[in-house]
């Protein structure tokens, strides 16, 4: 079913489906092309619809072979298009949902084509800020790159702003997605380029070992491990790569590298990577908030990645995960990030602690979390909506999530 799209586009079939429209296959006047129609119902939204139109303008002149160029806004009737490169392929987490996890020379060559499309985006003064599995999308008809990796483009700078403009440093407010959200943004910071850096290396970590290094569970728990828990070493992974992945996982924005130095870096890498096959890594726990037993109960026999209390980025989106883009989490107070006397996750290992990655510090990590995850319950309970996000529907609204934020930290 052909559908007029403005005066010079046509959309055939549907591509894909996000949280605020269906990308569409379709025809424009210099050939084929992917069209984001946002949802009907959504396109009288003013705030979203500012969003939507915010989604171009931060790619506009943005050209460069690993970022998806945006080439057209149609505003027409209650229609609101965006009109973007055609990227015939798949997206990253589609593949990385297929295989579970991708074999590090793979991983590394997706890694540093995305690092490569950060440094034009950084370079143009635009800063992703939601880099993810879900916005990379892999182009499967040119040619295979190293590790028989397709090429990958970063896409969906729909929630990116200008650097230094004003409204961007608004200090009680996040958006972005739990999982990869840098430290500096849940403390309160304003996002500068080295959250995409953050949000890559975990993205990175993400394709290696097959889930994130502080994902699972209530997001506000997610949160919370960003800023205080140290990464956990996988097992097997050439010792240079691992410094880059930690170098870049930094707790302090600073200590983190620069998206063209992180791209040369990892491309260096490759040679070394070649026939590598996967990394043999143990799935992480269930979340003890989603588990049923209690600590001490031995492994579950099936692990499971908690996906529950998140807020939609717009009312009414389907299902939502921990992976989806959200608007109404706020700053964590200072107390709250802390987890009282345990929140020092920096601080070197004790001597006769649990090793991190052995069985003795899996274990009390997953009593930690319990315990965490205990006081992000009582804290949501104890402030209602406001406590580490907004959990209604229509609080998540984003003509209303302004209104809505809980106050500001102390
Ligand atoms: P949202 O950010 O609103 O959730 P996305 O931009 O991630 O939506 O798009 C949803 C899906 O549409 C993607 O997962 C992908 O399958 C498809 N898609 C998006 N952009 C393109 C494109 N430029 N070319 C081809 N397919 C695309
Ligand atoms: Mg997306």
């Amino acid at each position: 079913m052909a559908r007029k799209i403005g005066s010079r586009y046509t959309a055939h079939q549907i591509l894909g489906r996000g949280s605020a429209g269906t990308v569409w296959l379709g025809e424009g006047p210099e050939g084929p092309v992917a069209i984001k129609l946002l949802r009907e119902d959504l396109a009288s939204d003013q705030e979203l619809v500012g969003r939507f139109v915010q989604e171009r303008t931060a790619l506009l002149g943005l050209e460069h072979p690993n970022v998806v160029s945006v080439r057209d806004l149609v505003v027409d009737g209650n229609d609101l298009a965006l009109v973007m490169d055609l990227v015939r392929g798949t997206d990253l987490r589609t593949r990385l949902d297929r295989e579970r996890r991708l074999a590090p020379e793979a991983a590394v060559a997706i890694a540093a084509d995305v690092a490569e499309g950060l440094a034009a985006a950084h370079a143009a003064g635009v800063v992703h800020r939601d880099v993810k599995p879900e916005n990379v999308l892999l182009d499967m008809q040119g040619p295979l790159g190293p590790g028989g990796s397709h090429r990958a483009l970063l896409t969906d700078f729909g929630i990116a702003k200008l650097i230094d403009s004003p409204r961007r440093t608004r200090a009680t407010k996040i958006i972005g997605t739990p999982d990869y959200l840098a430290p500096e943004i849940v403390e309160g910071l304003p996002p500068r380029a080295a959250v995409d850096i953050y949000a890559l290396a975990t993205l990175l970590y993400e394709l290696l070992a097959g889930f994130t290094p502080f994902g699972g569970g209530h997001p506000g728990a997610v949160l919370r491990r960003h800023v205080t828990e140290t990464v956990v070493p996988l097992p097997g992974i050439p010792e240079e790569l691992w410094q880059l992945l930690v170098q870049c996982l930094a707790k302090a924005p600073a200590s983190r590298l620069r998206a063209s130095e992180l791209a040369a870096r990892l491309r260096e890498q490759l040679p070394t990577l070649r026939g590598m096959p996967p990394l043999d890594v143990d799935e992480p726990d269930a979340e003890p908030e989603e588990a049923a037993e209690t600590p001490d109960a031995g492994e579950p026999q099936t692990p499971v990645r908690a996906r529950r209390g998140a807020v939609p980025l717009v009312p009414g989106a389907k299902t939502d995960s921990n992976r989806d883009t959200h608007t109404s989490m706020r700053v964590p107070a200072p107390d709250e990030l802390a987890g009282g006397a345990r929140g020092t996750a920096r601080a070197p290992r004790a001597a006769g602690a649990p090793r991190p990655g052995s069985a003795r510090h899996r274990a009390a990590t997953r009593r930690r979390r319990l315990i965490m995850a205990g006081a992000a319950v009582a804290l949501a309970a104890a402030a209602g909506t406001g406590a580490w996000l907004a959990t209604s529907g229509e609080d998540a609204a984003p003509a209303q999530d302004t209104k809505n934020t809980a106050p500001a930290s102390p």
